[in-house]
Order: C-alpha cells, then sequence, then structure tokens
C-alpha cells in the first residue's frame, strides 16, 4: 500500500500549539447543548478535528444507541461556531450514504464493524470513487491480519487517506484496562505498513479516566501518529462511556505533561521496544497479583473447611510437597533456585497467615 497519504497531509491543520495530531470530542453527540459545548472548548485545545458517535454500536440493547440523524444539524452549528472539521462513527453503506450528504469530514470504522469483513467491504463499496478521510478501528479481538483486511479492502476501493486507530483489544484474561493495549500488535501493523499513519485512543484502551496519562505516554513513546481522545463538557453525566471521557481542558494538561521521546532517529527503535517490552512486564506483575489473590482467596476457603471440621491449619506433609515439586517445576523456568524458594517460603507464611485471621473470626463469632 506504497500510495497511502500521511495524515499530516490530509489537511486537517490545527490552530494550537499541539504536539501531535488531536480528534477529540465526546463518545455520543447527545444534545445540542453538550455538543456544541464541549466543541467551543474541544477547539481551544488546539485539535485537528473534532469527534461524536451519531450511531452508537453498543454491546446489549435498550441501551442509548445514539440519537442518529438528529445529530447532523447540531455537528453543522459545532463546525460554524468552531471551524473544527467533524469525524463520526460509520458502520454500513447508509451510514456512509448520510454523512456524505451531511459535510462529515472524516469517518472512522469501528472496532466492532472491522470484525466483520461483509460489512467492511460494504463501506468500501459504497466509498468507491469517493475521495474522503478514513480511520480503521483495530478489530475488537487482537487479529492484525483482519485489521490489516479491512485497510485493504477500502485502499482497493481507490481510498488512499486511510489512517488506524489503536483502541486496545478484548481478552480474556482480567486486566486493568478496559481493552488491553498489546502493543507489540501495533508495532507490527507499524512494521508492516510503514506508510500508515497509526493514531492511539487511549479512551477507549483505558475504560478509565485515571489512566489516560500512562496510556498516552505509552503511545508516545512508540512514535504515535496522534491521539484520538474522548473528551465532553459534564464527563460525570455523560450518555455513554462516562468513565473514560474527561473535560477538554484537562485534556490540554495531559498532553501538556507528556514527556519528549529521546532525541535522535537512531534511538527510536530502541525507545520503542522498551516501551513494549515495559509494557508487557507491567501486564504481567499485575496478573501476577491477580493470581496471587486468587490463590489466597482459595486458601480462605480451605481454611474454613479446615475450621469445620476441626483440622490444624498447617500440614507439614502438604507444605513439604508443595515446597519440593514447585522447586522441582522451577528447575527449568531459568530463575534462580533460592529466589524460587524464598517465594514459596512468602507464600506459604501469607496463606498461614489469612487461614489463621479465618479461624480467629470463626472462634469470634462462635463467642457471640
Ligand atoms: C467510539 O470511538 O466511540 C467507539 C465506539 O469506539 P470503538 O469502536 O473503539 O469501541
Ligand atoms: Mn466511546
Amino acid at each position: 500500500m506504497d500510495e497511502l497519504i500521511n495524515i499530516k497531509n490530509w489537511g486537517f491543520s490545527a490552530d494550537g500549539e499541539q504536539k501531535t495530531f488531536l480528534i477529540s470530542g465526546p463518545c455520543s453527540a447527545e444534545t445540542e447543548g453538550q455538543v456544541v459545548e464541549t466543541a467551543m472548548a474541544v477547539a481551544k485545545t488546539g485539535a485537528n478535528l473534532f469527534r461524536a458517535g451519531v450511531w452508537k454500536p453498543r454491546t446489549r440493547p435498550n441501551s442509548f444507541e445514539g440519537v442518529g440523524e438528529a445529530a447532523f444539524p447540531w455537528l453543522r452549528t459545532a463546525k460554524q461556531l468552531t471551524g473544527l472539521p467533524i469525524c463520526i462513527e460509520i458502520a454500513s453503506a447508509k451510514h456512509v450514504e448520510l454523512a456524505l450528504k451531511n459535510g462529515i469530514d472524516l469517518l472512522w470504522v469501528g472496532a466492532r464493524t472491522t470484525v466483520n469483513p461483509f460489512a467492511v467491504q460494504e463501506i468500501a463499496d459504497a466509498l468507491r470513487g469517493v475521495d474522503v478521510p478514513i480511520l480503521v478501528k483495530n478489530p475488537v479481538n487482537p487479529d492484525l491480519e483482519l485489521w490489516i483486511g479491512g485497510i485493504e479492502r477500502l485502499y482497493q476501493s481507490g481510498l488512499r487517506r486511510i489512517g488506524a486507530v489503536h483502541r486496545g483489544f478484548s481478552v480474556y484474561q482480567k486486566s486493568r484496562y478496559r481493552n488491553e493495549p498489546l502493543w507489540e500488535i501495533s508495532t507490527e501493523l507499524r512494521r508492516r505498513l510503514p506508510n500508515l499513519s497509526i493514531l492511539t485512543d487511549p479512551s477507549h484502551i483505558a475504560g478509565d479516566a485515571a489512566l489516560l496519562g500512562e496510556i498516552a505516554q505509552t503511545a508516545f513513546d512508540i512514535g504515535t501518529d496522534g491521539f484520538m481522545f474522548e473528551t465532553h463538557c459534564a464527563p460525570a453525566e455523560a450518555w455513554s462511556d462516562a468513565k473514560q471521557q474527561i473535560r477538554p481542558a484537562a485534556l490540554t494538561a495531559l498532553l501538556a505533561g507528556l514527556q519528549p521521546r529521546a532525541a535522535g532517529s537512531e534511538s527510536s527503535d530502541f525507545q520503542q521496544n522498551l516501551a513494549t517490552l515495559r509494557q508487557e512486564i507491567d501486564k504481567l506483575d499485575y496478573q501476577s497479583l491477580d493470581l496471587l489473590a486468587r490463590r489466597m482467596a482459595i486458601v480462605r476457603q480451605i481454611g474454613e473447611f479446615k475450621s469445620e471440621h476441626n483440622i490444624a491449619i498447617v500440614q507439614m506433609q502438604r507444605w513439604a510437597e508443595i515446597f519440593s515439586s514447585r522447586n522441582q517445576y522451577a528447575e527449568n523456568l531459568q530463575i534462580g533456585q533460592a529466589f524460587v524458594a524464598d517465594i514459596l517460603r512468602a507464600i506459604h507464611k501469607e496463606s498461614i497467615q489469612q487461614q489463621t485471621c479465618i479461624l480467629q473470626s470463626l472462634v469470634e463469632a462462635v463467642k457471640k
């Protein structure tokens, strides 16, 4: 896909001094007042475009699914008042037709649409011969080929202003993020399609406003081409994704706080790899703690069980067996034996402590 055009040359220059390409606006267009108030504040952040969801793909029915076409006049007003170009999510040929008819400046394909080649092809067909910029969010599942496939379908329709948005992936394991970033996938996309601009959407990765800064910094460290952030004039009252939205002014502060990348292009690969590996370490640390917490929950259950049957907490034979089998297992794991032994002792100590607490609370309960 040699003819892809870099997002800097799509014709969306910003007035402000932002360090990077920026799309910002509410998850959903809710009311005219909310759209206009948010857009006015977004204009002050130096954003390149204003975003708002018109049709919202929701996991469960009977939740707010967007106001639909009613939002177009509000978006027009927002554009007139701020000068900001407007972008929305489209998921069907009908959406494309309405978006183009209403002068929308940029479209994006949402994560739940990218997973479906039929839907993406329908959109690509509707866009044949139309020169409109479009972003493809990663599919909800961690499948790079599906992501690339969506981009290819649009490219084959003749579009050249195509970009990607990394918004994280659904994974089975519990994570501290709403969608696991899996930075290695966006890094691999960059390697496979070097001309493709890739933005990061920290809002949908985080699912929580408190985590936006760290995600944005990592994205910045690995050389993102820009950001899509959800912002709202009154985040707590948002009709969708309230937890992850922030005020436009808070976004300005967040972006100002990002540390610049180390200078020099020779080091950019190093920075990128280091950031990806650190992200992996962070994930594993949190998973290790989650696993330990699960182990302790079972330990407490056993504690109750032992106490019901009047059995002593420490069973020396069981502990000896755990200690030797785990040490043996770890022999081939390239971790020091003394370290493994220390960890096992610490886990055992905490397990006894947890069971003692259970026993004491049961004794107290009997006394009362
Ligand atoms: C959105 O950007 O509002 C949205 C629905 O995102 P995603 O498709 O990434 O879930
Ligand atoms: Mn959203």
